[in-house]
């Protein structure tokens, strides 16, 4: 037996959550058995936990997008009893057990080892969040974006991708300006390497399909109205990558920026990402991600209290990133 976080639909269509013990033969399959060290809360997680959103495809489900741990049983050569290893997405937490309990089986071609230079509990304080905000920072390099092209916008900036954008792009010496609600946490944002706060109420609400020319590019994980200002505000030849819908799954844009400026939208996905495309990503952030602000932007805490935080993140009242110790 093991402890885990486990989802079931009520009679009533609800979804339940409960701390329980769970019978080791009742994991998936798959080739590879993880002792969790650490899981997180990503946005998604929270969506699954409340029932807020259809993200648990099949009931009973153990929910967690993510983890990192210590392999444990392979039948695949690429791993050995005691490899450190970590894994994002592939519906993990959606359609397959995830990764908020002491065990997971899972395919080994989900996996990635962890980065030597990083421990499973920062390779979680990245997390999904914060190894799609790397993503999001190599979509923007693809298309040129270099420091001397002009200030970057973040927006979401004290959510989980956010707040790791802003640390990502600002050490790669990008001017960072930050989106925000919560313009309290502004010392937050300047410490992570925000060099401008933006009050998030000015892009929230509906505007002019063109607006001054601002930023050279963004990284947005908020969509509905403040993406298409987003768009419309970009300079010539901008680019915004798109990974997230905090504020709404809808797009109300006009074409205007992409016809007229040669804007370009560029939309990531971190659940289906390509393995070589992953590995890059998270070598880099083992690389450049300053482990001091990793730390001061994270918090940590028990399996136990995972339930009762996944409300309060969708409210957007947590700040950052949220490690369950699930060990
Ligand atoms: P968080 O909840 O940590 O952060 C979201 C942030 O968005 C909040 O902290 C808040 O920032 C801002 N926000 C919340 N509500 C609103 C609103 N109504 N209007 C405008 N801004 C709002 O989530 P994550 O950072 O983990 O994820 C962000 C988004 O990215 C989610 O939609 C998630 O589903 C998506 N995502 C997508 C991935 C992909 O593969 N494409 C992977 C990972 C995440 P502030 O208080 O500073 O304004």
């Amino acid at each position: 037996m093991f402890k885990g976080l486990l989802l079931d639909k009520a009679d009533d269509g609800a979804t339940k959550a409960a701390v329980t013990d769970i019978d080791e033969a009742r994991l998936p399959e798959g080739e590879v058995l993880v002792d969790v060290a650490c899981s997180t809360v990503n946005y998604k997680d929270a969506l699954a936990i409340t029932g807020k959103s259809p993200v648990v495809r099949k009931f009973p489900m153990v929910p967690g997008i993510d983890f990192a741990g210590t392999v444990a049983e392979s039948t695949d050569a690429r791993y050995q009893p005691g490899d450190a290893v970590l894994l994002n997405g592939w519906g993990v937490g959606e359609t397959h057990w995830g990764g908020l309990a002491h065990k997971a089986r899972v395919k080994a071609d989900w996996l990635v080892p962890i980065p030597s230079d990083l421990d499973a509990r920062q390779a979680m304080a990245i997390g999904t969040a914060g190894y799609t905000a790397m993503l999001c920072v190599m979509a923007l390099q693809d298309r040129g974006l270099v420091p001397t092209s002009g200030p970057v916008l973040v927006t979401g900036a004290n959510g989980g991708v956010g707040s790791i954008a802003i640390a990502l792009l600002a050490k790669l010496g990008f001017e960072v300006h930050a989106s925000t609600g919560r313009l309290a946490e502004a010392e937050h944002l300047r410490r992570l390497g925000a060099r401008e706060i933006v009050d998030r109420s000015t892009l929230s609400e509906p505007g002019k399909p063109l607006q001054k020319e601002r930023w050279a590019g963004a990284v947005d994980s908020v969509g509905s109205h403040t993406l298409a200002n987003v768009c419309a505000s970009l300079r010539y030849g901008g680019t915004v990558a798109a990974c997230g819908l905090a504020q709404g799954l809808d797009l109300p844009a006009s074409v205007a920026p992409f016809i007229l400026r040669g804007v370009t939208l560029a939309g990531v996905d971190s659940v289906y990402a390509p393995q070589a495309r992953r590995l890059v990503a998270w070598q880099r952030l083992a690389n450049e991600l300053p482990k001091d602000l990793l730390e001061a932007n994270t918090e940590t805490i028990g399996l136990d209290a995972v339930i009762a935080l996944a409300p309060r993140l969708l409210a957007g009242q947590v700040r950052g990133r949220v490690v369950v110790d699930v060990g």
